[in-house]
């Protein structure tokens, strides 16, 4: 993982909310660590994601930003990538907008008719650190994990090369994939050990 501090002088965001730390959870190739640009201009794969408090952290059910993240790093740790975690809570509007919003959702308003009755756009993320993040990283160009076709023009546009999309569901299967393969593992490393156990008892 890395962090990064931006100084508070420039906000980074055309949203309200706050993005001076944001961080990236990444695995490297095999082989390869240390402080550098650690993919070596290769290709990886990335998600983009903003953070979503009351999911990710108090378990809300009103959306799947927890299990996306999930998916992600399940993703990430089987293919390799990196995870770049933007502190834009509400498609940008703040966490305290978030929570007037989610009243509002509870009178009957959608996601997007809420924030405008707030006075805000339907989307004030934005990306602007991505670019430095994935040069510090040393990341070429980028797989998207993304179902979002406005997050893939909105990084276009800062000059990032999206080489394909991993889409989310197949994301979602090979994490799935992954854990299976991982369980079976364990079952097999569990069953090794008993059968040490009886081999040791036996020799007893
Ligand atoms: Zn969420």
């Amino acid at each position: 993982m890395r962090a990064y501090k931006l100084p508070s002088s420039s906000p980074p965001t055309s949203g309200m909310a706050t993005a001076y730390e944001p961080c990236v959870l990444f695995k490297a190739p095999p082989g390869v660590s240390g402080p550098g640009p650690v993919f070596a201009n290769a290709v990886a794969n990335v998600r983009v994601h903003s953070q979503c408090l009351t999911s990710e952290v108090f378990g809300s059910q009103r959306c799947d930003c927890k299990e996306q993240l999930e998916v992600a790093m399940k993703y990430i740790n089987e293919n390799g990538g990196a995870i770049i975690y933007l502190q834009q809570e509400g498609r940008g509007i703040g966490l305290a907008n978030k929570v007037k919003a989610y009243q509002l959702q509870d009178d009957g308003f959608d996601t997007v008719d809420a924030n405008l009755h707030l006075g805000f756009g339907e989307d004030l993320r934005d990306y602007n650190v991505v670019p430095g993040i994935l040069e510090d990283l040393g990341i070429g160009k980028i797989n998207l994990m993304s179902n979002n076709p406005a997050k893939r023009m909105a990084l276009q546009a800062l000059g990032v090369t999206v080489e394909t999309k991993v889409r989310e569901s197949r994301a979602r299967r090979e994490a799935k994939r992954g854990e299976a393969r991982r369980s079976e593992a364990k079952r097999r490393g569990l069953s090794d050990k008993l059968c040490e156990r009886r081999v040791s008892t036996a020799t007893l």
